[in-house]
């Protein structure tokens, strides 16, 4: 029987996995279950990222992600060779922007061709809520990276993953505002059940999936973020960043070859339709 599968639009958003499974931290609830020693998917080198980017013609907005990209030593290169190119977006822990990192981000943010976007996850906006998932010590040293980014003219995005989000927000932006953020931005991820997450949580049942109605339905292709989007990863091409460790769901070796229709027949692409979230956006 045919894979249940979504038309593909255009590239619009190409993630890359620059830092592959490695991180600083092992987070409760991360997705590709990264950590200190998990190199399942290895880090990308500059010239790799290169290379790629020849492959991605007319991209408009790129996102480096991990594990923790600043854990990558080629992390400036490839910031630049992506800047040269489209909008940048980086997902981090925010705990390994020291000082230098920080000005060497903010002349970028203030000159580069195109727009620089940080964006540091917390999971609560104070130690004992953020460090009971991220472990002793995260909340200090990601409010250190912060405290770094804002003097040197960068206000991150503060990403949350979680449920009710609309609790808490007022809590974070207080938070935001004491550490001189100017125009509070907090972006609500909701919790996918795979990865780690899988542990704490729970999986999804049995049942839950898309239809082929749904998936049928005109708007589908702009509702599901992978209808205009790539992510790129040491093992190949992934439709989106959340089953990078789904064998079924590799497309390919270069983006070029992997724009038409792929599979959506996972049980979190329910989470994607029902809450219309975007890993980018
Ligand atoms: S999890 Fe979401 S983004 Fe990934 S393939 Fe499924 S619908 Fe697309």
């Amino acid at each position: 029987m045919p894979r249940l599968s979504l038309p593909f639009v255009w590239l619009d958003t190409l993630w890359i996995q620059v830092s592959g499974t490695l991180c600083n931290i092992a987070c409760r609830h991360c997705l590709v279950s990264a950590g200190p020693k998990v190199d399942r998917h290895r880090m990308l080198s500059a010239d790799e990222v290169v290379k790629l980017l020849d492959d991605c013609e007319g991209v408009r907005e790129i996102w480096l992600t991990g594990g923790e990209p600043f854990l990558n030593p080629e992390i400036l290169a490839i910031l630049d060779a992506c800047l040269e190119r489209a909008a940048v977006g980086v997902l981090t822990n925010g705990m390994r922007i020291d000082e230098p990192m920080a000005r060497a981000l903010g002349a970028r943010f203030r000159e580069a061709a195109h727009n620089l976007e940080i964006r540091v996850s917390l999971d609560g906006p104070d130690a004992a809520a953020n460090d009971a998932i991220r472990g002793r010590g995260a909340f200090l040293a990601a409010m250190g990276g912060i405290s770094r980014l804002v003097t040197e003219g960068v206000e991150p995005i503060v990403a949350v993953t979680g449920l009710e989000p609309e609790k808490k927000v007022e809590e974070f932006h207080k938070m935001l505002r004491l550490m001189g953020v100017s125009r509070p931005r907090v972006k609500w991820i909701p919790p996918f059940k795979v990865g780690r997450e899988v542990a704490r949580g729970g999986g999804y049942a049995p049942f839950e999936g898309l239809n082929s109605a749904q998936v049928e339905e005109p708007e589908a292709p702009h509702r599901l973020q992978c209808g205009t989007s790539r992510t790129v990863t040491s093992q190949g091409v992934f439709p989106c960043p959340i089953l990078i460790d789904e064998p079924s769901f590799l497309l390919g070796a270069r983006v070029s070859e992997t724009l038409v229709p792929h599979p959506v027949d996972h049980p979190a692409c329910s989470t994607c339709w029902e809450t219309g979230f975007s890993c980018s956006r």
